[in-house]
């Protein structure tokens, strides 16, 4: 149990000279633990009902003068006899005064709560009036705009609330700004007052929402507003490229417009809110955020540059669509409590996939999803810090490190196969009664398993304790032997559980059979150790077998060195393009494993890019050519592959027939590039004295390309960057470009004291700017140097953990690792983890994530080099 005692006495020496708290008697009682505790929780949930609130809050243009704000909240109790916990993280000295029913009340203020004794509680109905000055952390405020981010449990950062999921409450917004400033907030607005200085609105009620969609944007942003549907749509932005934003707009409208549409149909539910309002914010912590009414998303992840990837406007498709599927699964049905958040982020991707894919006829789609979901789920699934789908949580301030891949790509895949298991229709009618019974309220995972339940006979509940309550993968093998004529004798598929342990996890594959001319697709289903196929007995023996053909079977799958070999061989001529992506990630798996040759892994690359005919595989391909060249390959092997790698991307650059294809090739070129000839033909085209048919390079793209020319180091490093940040015109981007500068400085010193200045908590505030640089300072090239900052940004984990966004520790250490490959690197994190057996196990699963692919680098350098 997480609760202290508490003498208010001690709290009284404490408190900064509030009369009311001094005139109360000593008395001792317990209060709540920080953050939120699931006890308590609990216990709030069981109490309160009909919870409201009515917040105003007065806020000046000046980002360092606090915000004043006053707050109502009604609620009916059904137990007054203990005291009462609101959660409000500022403290103390930011409470001003609490009345109940007018009459000032004496309260306690500690551990980030404001505890009630009492005597001014009732059963029935409360309304409690609460002044204070608003927290900062969470409200993202700067001199032109601010916006909210109280996901998980960050609401209660800036205001006082009861900051868990289950207490949802009805949200009365009242918001004074100065005059020249726009408001985006979930309700509609409903008043507005303008003074000399400033304006004040005011909003409708909102339907019930927990906490951490409770959302207000206000401040200096340009709006598009649109009717699609019946319904009126709107834009924030901040985007001062007009002709950008008109080639954008109408495909953004449409997205959102066929999002809504999709999800009406399916779940047969109307859109459950009042509005559909959304703001594009430049350098956004995330890629979206479901605010029912005022949903954020990333700016460059929507507003397109005319050089957008293929990958790009799929992205940002299945941005829009994730989103607006939340609008139904999290919004309108919300979880209990945050061990099922991944089930909102589940459905999300999943119904974004269903979304997205009849907008986009000339994708192959199961591809899409294989090259989505597999490798990122791999990434973490295949590592020593891997964890369940769903997991335990003690706190709501552990909430943010439940995110990442095994919820946002791994899930998607168990809920496709759980889509498979119980069928379409039935799928589809019990998440429609989930959906119906639990409306504007709460459930959980087990909620959603007994509304499928009723619509199958398979075992569900077995299903998912390996699927979903268990972390890790299958290891799967075929075993083939020939008769005497080169007949397949016997054909077995095998899966074992890498722990030990004896785990099966039930799936249907299709084991396809690769032949000279032709593919011979078997479906099975993997529900036990070994499953034997007596279907192929007797066919030809093929060239390769491989148990994934059709790109769904989830596992690390073990080819034989045979197979291995004929892959090498035969892999860009695979028949389909869907065979081609499933065997990639095989051989991928073995790179990794050491059973492929990195520079063997190279060569085919190349042979696969030059005569690859998919985009979507093409930039698989590139993005694990990336990694090998500079991850696996040592210097002078990766000397020996940069003349025929930067020669053979300029040739399909050349002649690559879509702009996002050029804009693919380029960035890798981009990214890779090492030879004087190369690096001197990217300068000409930084500079403006070379241009590409075909590919319009944009600011953004100029810029990337400055940083990649700098981190060469070669003698004009520092004027490149001198000279990009006088021509750049976006003044988000020129305050980024100058905050990364010493980052990619020629002078190790600079780039030390860059690092250095990291430790201060101030100079972290724009996270992605921090992991840009990061990745930067410990690049490859310049990562013997970067070794030294290994270990400090390993002690410095914790405090980001607690200072940072939900993701950002997760990106600080791939940030700080990424570069590495050394075994001298994979001791200090290996020495940094052993001498802390009491290490957050939270974090440490984090950091073995993030090593994973050093350790293997590391252990295959070691290798080469012990060889004669
Ligand atoms: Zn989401």
């Amino acid at each position: 149990m997480h609760v202290q005692l508490f003498l208010l006495a001690a709290l009284l020496q404490a408190a900064q000279g509030d009369a009311r708290r001094a005139a109360a008697a000593p008395a001792a009682y317990a209060v709540p633990a920080a953050g939120v505790p699931l006890s308590l929780a609990r216990e709030r949930a069981a109490r309160i009902s009909g919870l409201r609130y009515e917040v105003s809050l007065h806020i000046p243009a000046d980002p360092s003068t606090r915000i004043r704000g006053e707050e109502v909240v009604r609620f009916t109790l059904s137990d007054a006899s203990r005291p009462l916990a609101l959660d409000f993280q500022p403290g103390a000295e930011s409470v001003l005064d609490v009345d109940v029913g007018g009459r000032p009340a004496n309260y306690d203020v500690a551990n980030g709560h404001i505890v009630l004794p009492p005597r001014w509680l009732k059963r029935g109905e409360n309304a409690l009036r609460i002044r204070f000055l608003a927290g900062d952390a969470p409200l993202n405020r700067t001199a032109e705009y601010l916006y909210t981010l109280f996901v998980p449990a960050r609401a209660s950062a800036a205001l006082p609330v009861f900051d868990q999921p289950d207490l949802k409450a009805r949200f009365t917004l009242t918001l004074e700004v100065p005059k020249d400033w726009r408001i985006v907030a979930n309700a509609p607005e409903r008043d507005r007052l303008d003074g000399d200085s400033t304006t004040t609105v005011s909003f409708a009620e909102t339907e019930p929402i927990p906490t951490y969609l409770f959302a207000f944007v206000a401040g200096k942003w340009s709006v598009e507003t649109a009717q699609r549907g019946g319904r009126t749509l709107r834009m924030f932005h901040r985007e001062k490229d007009a002709t950008k934003v008109a080639r954008n707009r109408d495909a953004i409208f449409d997205l959102v417009d066929r999002s809504i549409d999709y999800m009406e149909r399916y779940t047969g539910i109307p859109f459950p809110f009042a509005k559909y309002d959304f703001v594009l914010v430049p350098s956004f912590q995330f890629g979206g955020m479901e605010h029912p009414g005022a949903i954020l998303f990333n700016a460059s992840s929507l507003m397109l540059d005319e050089s957008a990837t293929q990958n790009q406007k799929l992205g940002r498709a299945s941005v829009i669509a994730h989103e607006t599927a939340h609008m139904w699964f999290g919004d309108l049905v919300t979880m209990r409590w945050f061990d099922d958040v991944w089930m909102k982020e589940v459905f999300a991707n999943f119904m974004a996939a269903k979304i997205v894919n009849p907008s986009f006829a000339d994708v192959d789609h199961e591809l899409r999803f294989l090259l989505a979901h597999y490798p990122s789920a791999y990434e973490v699934d295949r590592t020593a810090g891997t964890h369940p789908i769903r997991q335990e949580l003690a706190n709501l301030d552990e909430a943010g490190q439940l995110y990442g891949a095994i919820i946002y790509q791994k899930a998607p895949i168990v809920m496709r196969q759980l889509e498979r298991l119980v069928g379409e229709a039935a799928f589809r009618e019990g998440v429609g009664e989930y959906l119906a019974a639990h409306r504007y309220g709460n459930a959980t995972w087990a909620d959603l398993i007994a509304a499928l339940g009723r619509h199958t006979r398979e075992n569900l509940t077995a299903w998912s304790r390996v699927w979903v309550e268990e972390g890790g993968r299958p290891t799967i093998r075929v075993t083939l032997t020939r008769d005497a004529r080169g007949r397949i004798a016997s054909l077995a598929l095998t899966q074992a559980d890498p722990a030990g342990r004896g785990r099966r996890w039930v799936q249907p594959v299709a084991l396809t059979l690769v032949y000279d001319k032709r593919t011979v697709r078997v479906p099975v289903r993997l529900d036990r150790a070994l499953v034997d196929v007596p279907a192929v007995r007797g066919l030809a023996a093929p060239d390769l077998v491989l148990p994934n053909g059709d790109g769904r079977a989830y596992g690390r799958i073990v080819l034989t060195p045979e197979d291995r070999a004929a892959l090498l061989r035969r892999l860009p001529d695979l028949p389909t393009p869907l065979l081609r992506g499933a065997a990639w990630l095989d051989l991928h798996d073995a790179l990794l494993d050491g059973q492929v040759e990195p520079a063997a892994f190279g060569a085919l690359a190349l042979r696969a890019l030059e005569r690859e005919s998919d985009e979507q595989l093409t930039q698989r391909i590139l993005a694990d050519l990336d990694d090998v060249f500079w991850r696996f390959l040592a210097p002078p092997e990766r000397a020996a592959l940069a003349p025929r790698l930067e020669d053979t991307l300029w040739r399909l650059l050349g002649r690559a027939s879509t702009t996002s294809a050029r804009a693919a090739y380029f960035a890798a070129l981009r990214s890779t590039a090492t030879t004087p000839g190369t690096l001197d033909r990217l300068t000409r085209i930084w500079a403006g004295e070379m241009t590409i048919d075909g590919l319009p390079l944009a600011e953004q793209d100029l810029m990337s390309l400055a940083l990649q020319l700098a981190v060469r180091g070669r003698p004009d490093t520092d004027s490149i960057l001198a000279a990009e940040e006088r021509r750049i015109h976006d003044p988000d981007r020129r305050a980024r470009l100058a905050f990364l500068r010493p980052a990619l400085s020629a002078d190790p010193a600079v780039r030390d004291a860059w690092f250095d200045a990291l430790r201060r908590p101030e100079n972290r505030q724009h996270e992605p700017w921090v992991a840009e640089g990061l990745a930067y300072l410990n690049h490859p090239l310049r990562a013997e140097h970067a070794e030294r900052y290994i270990r400090p940004a390993l002690e410095m984990l914790e405090e980001i953990r607690r200072t940072g966004d939900i993701f950002f520790p997760k990106r600080w250490m791939d940030a700080t690792l990424s570069g590495h490959s050394s075994p001298a690197a994979a001791e200090t994190v290996r020495r940094f983890l052993a001498e802390r057996p009491d290490y957050p196990p939270r974090l440490r699963q984090i950091v073995l994530q993030s090593a994973d692919e050093l350790f293997r680098a590391a252990r295959l350098s070691a290798a080469g080099t012990a060889e004669p």
